[in-house]
């Protein structure tokens, strides 16, 4: 497998992985986003529910408080003037009579906010009606008296000589009184998001057309009195005033969802209301919102989390992308240091002898080629020096192969001090060797040529019982202008090492 392809391989299997983190990624995150949408909702109606029932209970509390105060507040009325009757102790009967029936009429014709007073005022001795402007007067007195009284909310009767009156306030009017001032009251909230409250007054529980008539209706005030039926439908085919009439009787209080018109437009929407009966009344309280700005809001919570979820998945693959690029870079970085490794180990082996590490053949020959270039180029030429070592192979036979192996490793170790760094010593086969000299004058040739031959011959190798003394035969020559290549200058290096070897060996001969 080719680096690159196997590069290919390992980006593609790295990309993969992205690919499936993301992917995983990105389902948590919408699943996540999922549950957190449908609970918001469900926050956000309840919040809507506790506000409706709050905000209605709450008026029908109040509703309550209202009685209760008017209540107060008119007996007070008919004590205070029981008091103010009380006081005219000194007038005469027909006198007091007369007072009665002109405080009572002014009342009665008080401009804005007129008392409605009960009032009837009789004669005992003559058992006859004085005042009664209601036409309360029915067969007799007592009778009268009697019916009169159960009708009133509170009242009074204040007896003066014969002169009798009963006074006070009827028990309906009170109770109109303080529905007209909560309708009034209902009319004048102001709430956000669309929200009003409705009363609707039932008129039959048992639901159909005209079961209910319509108090209060800030959205459509027009239609304030109309009647109301249980059959009508929303766009959706719900049937909202069923649901709400049975919800009411069932529990007492209703939650429904329904489809009607927004309040400033004619939008239709829907709606989560919230019923509650007053059964004093008759009376069905409901406050409604629309839904559908709650999914407006949940609407803009999907978009921003979708916007952050897009920023998130960006962010993870421009970190996946970074994290690749290092780690390729890594691997680029790795494999080249291995390479560079392997490839110095192979130039090694190729290039330096195992046994002697004097240069190999091989690195010997492409450095005579090349200085043979330099010499066409310059014109200068080392002195090839061609060495073999001496009776080498008894030495083999008498003292073993190990041996030969340690003098040939003592030979070039001695040769190698007594060259420069510059020089090359190649090991050309078995014990013979090749050294390339630069910039040696051929003047001084013999002189180092026999520095060698002085050095290797003063070794003394031990060897079992006996000490072996190595010498060299030494051939030299150089490049000459007529050469074809480097072989020429070797092979007169050859004949002349042959010629020392003929003329009695260790010794230097130049051709
Ligand atoms: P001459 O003086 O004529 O050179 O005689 P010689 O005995 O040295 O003859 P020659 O150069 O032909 O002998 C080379 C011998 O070197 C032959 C071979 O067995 C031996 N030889 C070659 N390579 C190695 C080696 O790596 N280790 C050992 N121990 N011997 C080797
Ligand atoms: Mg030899």
């Amino acid at each position: 497998m080719t680096k690159h392809k196997r590069r290919f391989i390992i980006a593609a299997l790295i990309m993969v992985v992205c690919a499936i983190i993301s992917y995983l990624y990105l389902i948590s995150y919408n699943e996540i986003g999922e549950i957190y949408q449908a609970e918001t909702q469900n926050t956000i109606i309840d919040l809507k529910k506790s506000f409706l029932k709050d905000t209605v209970t709450n008026l029908i509390h109040e509703i309550d408080v209202s009685r209760e105060t008017e209540a107060k507040r008119y007996k007070r009325i008919v004590d205070l003037r029981y008091e103010t009757l009380d006081y005219e102790k000194d007038l005469s009967e027909e006198e007091f009579a007369e007072y009665c029936i002109t405080v009572f009429g002014r009342d009665s014709a008080l401009e804005g906010d007129p008392y409605h007073w009960t009032v009837f005022l009789w004669d005992s001795r003559s058992n006859s009606v004085l005042y009664d402007p209601d036409g309360l007067l029915e067969q007799d007195i007592p009778g009268t008296l009697e019916k009169t009284k159960t009708a009133l909310l509170y009242y009074k009767v204040i007896d003066h000589g014969t002169i009798s009156c009963l006074f006070g306030f009827d028990r309906n009017y009170v109770e109109e009184r303080v529905k007209a001032s909560t309708q009034a009251r209902i009319k004048s909230f102001q709430f956000d998001n669309d929200s009003y409250i409705w009363v609707n007054e039932v008129l039959n529980y048992e639901g159909g057309k005209d079961y209910a008539i319509r108090l209060v209706h800030p959205n459509l005030p027009e239609t304030e009195g109309t009647y109301l039926s249980t059959d009508m439908t929303d766009i959706k085919g719900n049937f909202p005033y069923l649901t709400e009439l049975e919800g009411v009787k069932r529990d007492g209080e209703v939650f429904s969802r329904y489809y009607f018109k927004e309040l400033n437009g004619d939008k239709i929407s829907e709606k989560l209301s919230y019923a509650r009966l007053y059964k004093e009344y008759d009376w069905i309280v409901a406050m409604g919102v629309q839904i559908n700005e709650v999914e407006q809001y949940i609407d803009k919570t999907n978009e921003r989390s979708r916007e952050m979820t897009t920023k998130f998945t960006m962010r993870l693959v421009l970190l996946l992308i970074i994290v690749i690029a290092f780690f390729l870079a890594f691997l680029m970085l790795i494999e080249k240091w291995h390479f560079g490794h392997t490839k110095k180990q192979l130039e090694s082996e190729i290039n330096i002898d195992p046994l002697t590490k004097a240069y190999s053949r091989k690195y010997g020959t492409r450095e005579l080629m090349r200085a043979f270039r330099e010499f066409h180029i310059n014109g200068s030429s080392p002195v090839i020096m061609m060495m073999d070592i001496d009776n080498f192979k008894s030495i083999n036979d008498s003292c073993g192969h190990d041996v030969g192996d340690q003098v040939l490793k003592e030979v070039v170790n001695t040769i190698s001090q007594s060259i420069r760094s510059s020089d090359k010593l190649i090991r050309w086969g078995g014990d013979e060797f090749v050294g390339i000299f630069y910039g040696s004058k051929e003047e001084d040739t013999a002189y180092f040529g026999n520095k060698i031959l002085a050095a290797v011959s003063s070794l003394k190798i031990p060897a079992g019982n006996e000490t072996l003394d190595p010498t060299l035969s030494i051939g030299i020559s150089y490049f000459k202008e007529k050469d074809e290549d480097f072989s020429d200058a070797l092979k007169r290096a050859d004949q002349a090492m042959y010629r020392s070897k003929e003329e009695g060996r260790n010794q230097v001969n130049t051709l």
